[in-house]
C-alpha cells in the first residue's frame, strides 16, 4: 500500500493494460474518482495527483465538497438523484450518470433550460440485478431515450451500469458484455439528439473486466483511498 498518488498511478497503469484487451484499444478510458465518505484533505491529494474529475453519489456531500475544493475539480453525480435536489446541482456538475425516470428528466430539463444550458446525462440501466431499486430494465431503455432526448435541457451521452457484487469479478463479465451489446445497438440507431459515446461501468473491484468488455468510463473509489 502506498499513497493516494501511488494508487492512482497503479489504477492508470491497470487501465492501460485492460484497454489493450478491449474492443477499442486506442480509445481513451476516463477515470472518475469517487470521493464519497472521504475528506476534503484526501480529495486535495487526488487533485494533486492530476485527477480532477470527481464523482459523488449524494447531493449534500457533493455540495460540501464543492465548497471545500473550489473550482479545481470537475464533478459528476453518479448515484440516485431525487428530482427535488436537482436545483442544487445544475450549476455544479457537468454530468449525471443516473438518469432513470421521466420526472427527474423533466425537472432537470426545465432547470437547465432556465439557465440556457443543457446537461450531459447517462441513462442508468439495470440489466442484471432484480434486487436493485434503481435503473431501467433493458426493454425500457430505448423508449425512455426516445422520449427524454426530446427535452431541450438534456443531452443523452450514453449508458451507466452498477454491476452486482461478485466475489470473483470474472462472474460479472457476461453482464458487462451484455451492457456493451446494448450500448452498441443503441449507438447504431443514431437517434436524433443522442450521442451514444459513453459507457460508464466498472468500480474498484471489477473495473479491469469492465474495460476489457468495452467500458470507456469507470468509477473508482475505495482503491484510490486505500492507503
Ligand atoms: C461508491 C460508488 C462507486 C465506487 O465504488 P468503489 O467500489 O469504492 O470503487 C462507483 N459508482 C457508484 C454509483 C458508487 O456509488
Amino acid at each position: 500500500m502506498g499513497t493516494i498518488a501511488d494508487n492512482i498511478a497503479e489504477i492508470r497503469n491497470n487501465i492501460a493494460l485492460a484497454r489493450q484487451k478491449s474492443p477499442h484499444p486506442d480509445q481513451d478510458v476516463t477515470l472518475v474518482a469517487v470521493t464519497k465518505m472521504h475528506s476534503a484533505e484526501e480529495i486535495q491529494e487526488v487533485l494533486a495527483a492530476g485527477q480532477t474529475l470527481l464523482g459523488e453519489n449524494r447531493v449534500q456531500e457533493l455540495l460540501d465538497k464543492y465548497d471545500a475544493v473550489g473550482d479545481a475539480a470537475t464533478w459528476h453525480i453518479i448515484g440516485h438523484l431525487q428530482s427535488n435536489k436537482v436545483k442544487y446541482i445544475t450549476e455544479k456538475v457537468v454530468m449525471i450518470h443516473s438518469l432513470e425516470s421521466e420526472s427527474l428528466a423533466n425537472e432537470l430539463s426545465n432547470r437547465m433550460q432556465a439557465l440556457g444550458k443543457t446537461m450531459d446525462c447517462l441513462v442508468q440501466v439495470n440489466i442484471a440485478d432484480e434486487e436493485s431499486k434503481f435503473g431501467l430494465e433493458r426493454d425500457e431503455v430505448l423508449p425512455f431515450i426516445k422520449r427524454v432526448s426530446q427535452l431541450p435541457g438534456i443531452h443523452i451521452k450514453g449508458l451507466m451500469h452498477i454491476a452486482p457484487y461478485f466475489e470473483d469479478p470474472e462472474d460479472v463479465r457476461p453482464i458487462f458484455r451484455e451492457m456493451y451489446r446494448l450500448f452498441e445497438e443503441l449507438k447504431a440507431l443514431e437517434l436524433p439528439g443522442v450521442d451514444m459515446e459513453i459507457l460508464s461501468m466498472g468500480m474498484s473491484h471489477d473495473y479491469q473486466v469492465a474495460i476489457e468488455e468495452g467500458a470507456n468510463m469507470i468509477r473508482v473509489g475505495s482503491s484510490i483511498f486505500a492507503v
